[in-house]
């Protein structure tokens, strides 16, 4: 069994899932008390997200960086980035380590075309939604990316670090962006919708939307597990 290697804390909310699902997973494929080997290297995400929204990308990556080599150096077969958004810095990280990243935005996209889905609407933090880096990913496996109008993007994004990253889930909002989703869903004839933001889980179920929901958070642990015991079925 290969060592994971999670760089989590952003926020820790959805590192929790992250856990849980990865240790569900081999014990549902192995069975008996058969857990996963996890090394977690947690930031505090205060220092992380001050860095987003200045744009200090650059700095955010030497921590996201010096984390994964550190989990390298420990002993970490492979690395698991747990969120969307700072997948945007993945080629900086994997400056410092040799061991591969399991990529995120990737891991979707086999989900989407497992189920053939060939267009999706991507939910998620506004660095995500505005800019090119996830969308390209998936674009990179001939999935049609719509994303939703920019003052949906930008009340989500406001939803995700302002409640959903401190654990509150606000069932009026979830209502409101219920209320503008489903028609755009309907009207752009995507068939399917990406939970591209590791929190979006906390309130958005897979019966919430006319179509299949891809939720990253549990997508990507899962595929995390399966690649740590060989049975991913496809390399990263
Ligand atoms: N966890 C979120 C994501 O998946 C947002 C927090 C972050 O900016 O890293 O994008």
């Amino acid at each position: 069994m290969k060592t994971i290697g999670l760089i989590g804390g952003m926020s820790w909310e959805s590192t929790a899932t992250y856990y849980q699902v990865i240790n569900q997973t081999i014990g549902q494929e192995l069975g008996g008390l058969n857990s996963a080997k996890i090394l977690l290297y947690s930031v505090n995400f205060s220092e992380i997200e001050k860095y987003q929204s200045a744009g200090k990308w650059d700095e955010a990556a030497k921590i996201l960086g010096t984390a994964a080599y550190a989990l390298q150096v420990s002993g970490a077969d492979f690395i698991v980035i747990c969120t969307n958004t700072m997948h945007k810095i993945v080629p900086e990280i994997k400056r410092y380590i040799e061991i591969p990243v399991l990529h995120i935005a990737e891991a979707m996209a086999y989900a989407a075309d497992e189920i053939r889905v060939k267009k999706v609407l991507l939910l998620g933090t506004k660095y995500t939604l505005n800019e090119d880096f996830y969308k390209k990913t998936l674009e990179n496996f001939y999935l049609e990316v719509a994303v939703p109008p920019s003052n949906l993007v930008e009340s989500l994004n406001y939803v995700i670090f302002e409640q959903l990253c401190k654990g509150k889930v606000d069932h009026v909002f979830k209502k409101i962006f219920l209320e503008a989703i489903v028609p755009i869903i309907k009207d752009s004839g995507v068939q399917g919708v990406i939970l591209g933001c590791t929190e979006l889980g906390l309130m958005f179920g897979k019966d919430d939307f006319p179509v299949p929901v891809f939720d990253s958070a549990l997508i990507h642990a899962k595929s995390a597990a399966l690649y740590s015991i060989d049975r991913l079925g496809h390399s990263i």
